[in-house]
């Protein structure tokens, strides 16, 4: 792969794709496609040096569009969000499937070299997710299959076309199963937000109005492990640059609860508040972490950054975007 061909980032209007886009170019890679269905104002970083455009890459001829002479594809696209969204819009976020297979289609219509899937966490089985102690998941657990209902599922069948467009057409893929990703120009409001980011809000929100609590969904005793979006970048690239076609987890393996979780981010605020438990809000599974053994075999690496490190970063970055409302958004264009 040559730094001058083509390179199409897909949901380069959101937050992880914005991320890679911008690291793309630092790495210098000259030829870059942006593509997502937000208008350019709406997107979380734009480049002015990457070809921006606003197509639905739900239509095949849109994919057709944005495939035309690419050499990489990552693709980033989908609708979704945190617990709150995916667990009301499921139908919404297995449209996503239409993405992934019109996407495959163009890549194999126009000869791309390689493609990468942006997979989750939430293809794993339930029934390995049951407990708040779970040392991680390893990738053979997505199966016998029982994901997340709605995403999950629509992330595992792309997951197999992937597989499958490699097997039966000789299309490169790669498939990186994603631990909840944060970090700055990332959603923290408007109900698509995931628990980082919706937790250092609430902690900013709850300061000036004088409030001293804080809502936490269900009993703040469920576990997750949160990967600092600098991680998540640098193990996407290891992962398109490497051999590896199988699925591996890019996903930090330091697990915390969600009431360890709001404690750092108390820390950080310098604030104390009290835990309102809402336990009829949606939680997703007990426990959910990483097992990083295949990823240090396969790319001799792992997530580093450390939560207490990522999250302070990010705090600072939703205060000063909420500080300033102007500034939202438009303060990452390049
Ligand atoms: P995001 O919502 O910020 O970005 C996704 C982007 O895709 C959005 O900007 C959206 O407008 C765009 N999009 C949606 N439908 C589209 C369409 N029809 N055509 C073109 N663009 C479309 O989400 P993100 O956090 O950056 O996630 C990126 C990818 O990684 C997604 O596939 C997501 O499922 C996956 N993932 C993310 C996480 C995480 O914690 N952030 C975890 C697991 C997997």
């Amino acid at each position: 792969m040559e730094k001058d061909q083509l390179v199409l980032v897909t949901g380069a209007g959101g937050f992880i794709g914005g991320h890679l886009v911008g690291d793309l170019l630092t790495q210098g890679y000259t030829n870059l496609r942006a593509v997502d269905i937000k208008p350019l104002s709406d997107w979380f970083q734009l480049f002015p040096e990457a070809d921006s455009r606003q197509l639905d890459l739900r239509l095949r001829s849109d994919c057709s569009e944005a495939a035309g002479g690419a050499e990489w594809i990552f693709n980033l696209a989908a609708d979704m969000g945190g617990m709150g969204f995916i667990e009301f819009n499921k139908a919404l976020c297995m449209m996503s499937v239409l993405i992934n297979t019109h996407l495959l289609l163009a890549a194999r219509e126009h000869g791309a070299s390689r493609s990468l899937f942006a997979s989750s966490a939430c293809v794993y089985a339930a029934e390995k997710q049951e407990r708040t102690e779970n040392s991680g998941l390893k990738e053979s657990d997505a199966y016998p299959a029982m994901p997340e209902d709605g995403y999950g599922w629509e992330k595992l069948f792309s997951e197999r076309m992937c597989r499958h467009f490699y097997e039966d057409f000789g299309l490169e893929t790669r498939v990186a199963r994603y631990h909840n990703v944060y970090g700055p120009h990332g959603t923290f409001d408007g109900g698509r937000e995931k628990a980082p980011a919706a937790i250092c809000r609430k902690m900013i929100e709850a300061q000036p109005s004088g409030s001293s609590e804080i809502e936490i969904w269900g009993d703040g005793e469920q576990t997750r492990s949160f990967t600092f979006i600098d991680d998540g970048i640098h193990g996407t690239n290891l992962l398109m640059t490497s051999t590896v076609t199988e699925p591996l987890n890019v996903g930090s393996s330091q697990l915390v609860t969600i009431n360890k979780l709001v404690d750092i981010v108390e820390e950080i605020a310098g604030v104390k508040l009290r835990h309102r438990y809402k336990p009829d809000a949606p939680q997703g599974v007990r426990g959910r972490n990483s097992d990083n053994r295949l990823i240090r075999k396969r790319l001799g690496w792992e997530p580093k950054i450390t939560l207490e490190e990522g999250l302070e970063r990010t705090y600072r970055w939703i205060s000063d975007q909420m500080k300033s409302p102007a500034r939202t958004r438009t303060a990452a264009m390049a």
